[in-house]
């Protein structure tokens, strides 16, 4: 029996998190000048919460100041913009996030296009997407969940250029710009979504999967080619009557045929979740050297 590596995106995000510390301790230490996040959550949604207050925490201990603004349900959509505006023109603020969804009578893009290009930290400006698709252009920012699943790649070992992947998912937030991401990297690349005939077919010849369809264990073992490496984003919760939250979370990969069949696997959760925190934070990190000492790369 095959036996798959396990991509432990746990301990890759910490071994990322204490980079970034080091980072900008140095920053500071040279500078003067910390990195600063702004955190932006409209509402109250629980999930939203969660993730926002994860986010904030993890500023504090890289040593990034976290600027929290939490807006009320109501807020209308040209109260939100001014303070999108506002965070834009203050120098302290490196990086903006808003957090999503936002509620039904706030346009979403409107927001999102409205946050300067050298502060989008979430890579979802058009601008940074647009740069993302095109040959010869760099985008500032690479959307966080993305990039995520490219640094698991590569401090796996696993090599792109050349290779077959296939992405599993079309969104803006993760299988469009994933895709975008590996085509850079030199892979040929195919999109399978909820229109795609026959997509065991196509996900078995790929040497890369990245699953981002949200449907749980949908890629069983024997749609995987024997050594491919599986990136699992999926992220669901099934009921298990055994646990006392009354569910778990799985994947959009059968972790367990994976393991029998792939070259590596991630681990839902502890693979890609981890990770994508991790990306914000170094996302923040370049803002701040971008505009404290004229750091150019993104
Ligand atoms: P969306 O629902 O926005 O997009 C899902 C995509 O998958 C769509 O493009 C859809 O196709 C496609 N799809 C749906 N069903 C199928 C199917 N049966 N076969 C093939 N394609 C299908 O989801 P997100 O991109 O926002 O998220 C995807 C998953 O990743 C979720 O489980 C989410 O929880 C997780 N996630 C995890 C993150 C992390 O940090 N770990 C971050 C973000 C998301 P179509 O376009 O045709 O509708």
């Amino acid at each position: 029996d095959r036996k798959a590596t396990i991509i432990d995106g746990k301990a890759i995000a910490e071994t990322i998190r204490s980079e970034i510390a080091d980072e900008v301790r140095h920053l500071s230490q040279k500078h003067g000048k910390v990195p600063g996040l702004a955190v932006v959550i409209v509402g109250s949604r629980k999930d939203s919460q969660s993730y926002v207050s994860m986010k904030r925490k993890a500023c504090t201990e890289v040593g990034i100041k976290s600027f929290d603004i939490d807006l009320p349900e109501q807020v209308s959509q040209s109260e939100l913009i001014g303070k999108v505006h506002e965070l834009n023109t203050n120098p302290d603020v490196h990086g903006i996030l808003v957090q999503l969804p936002l509620p039904k009578h706030i346009n979403e893009e409107k927001v999102l296009s409205e946050i300067s290009l050298e502060k989008d930290v979430d890579g979802f400006h058009p601008l940074n997407i647009g740069k993302l698709a095109m040959k010869g252009r760099d985008p500032l920012f690479l959307p966080c969940t993305p990039k995520g699943c490219l640094e698991l790649l590569s401090r796996s070992g696993v090599t792109i250029k050349g290779k077959k992947a296939v992405v599993v998912g079309r969104s803006n937030i993760v299988g469009l710009p994933v895709s975008l991401l590996l085509l850079k990297a030199d892979a040929t690349v195919t999109i399978v979504h909820s229109h795609t005939y026959d997509p065991e077919s196509i996900i078995l010849e790929a040497d890369i999967i990245i699953a981002a369809a949200g449907q749980p264990m949908m890629i069983k073992g024997s749609w995987i080619k024997p050594g491919a490496a599986v990136i699992d984003v999926g992220t669901n919760a099934i009921d298990d009557p055994s646990r006392k939250s009354g569910y778990r979370l799985v994947g959009d990969v059968d972790f367990k045929e994976a393991c029998k069949v792939a070259g590596w696997v991630t681990p839902v959760p502890g693979g890609v979740g981890p990770m994508t925190v991790e990306m914000l934070l170094k996302n923040t990190l370049d803002a701040a050297k971008r505009a404290i000492v004229g750091f150019r790369k993104s």
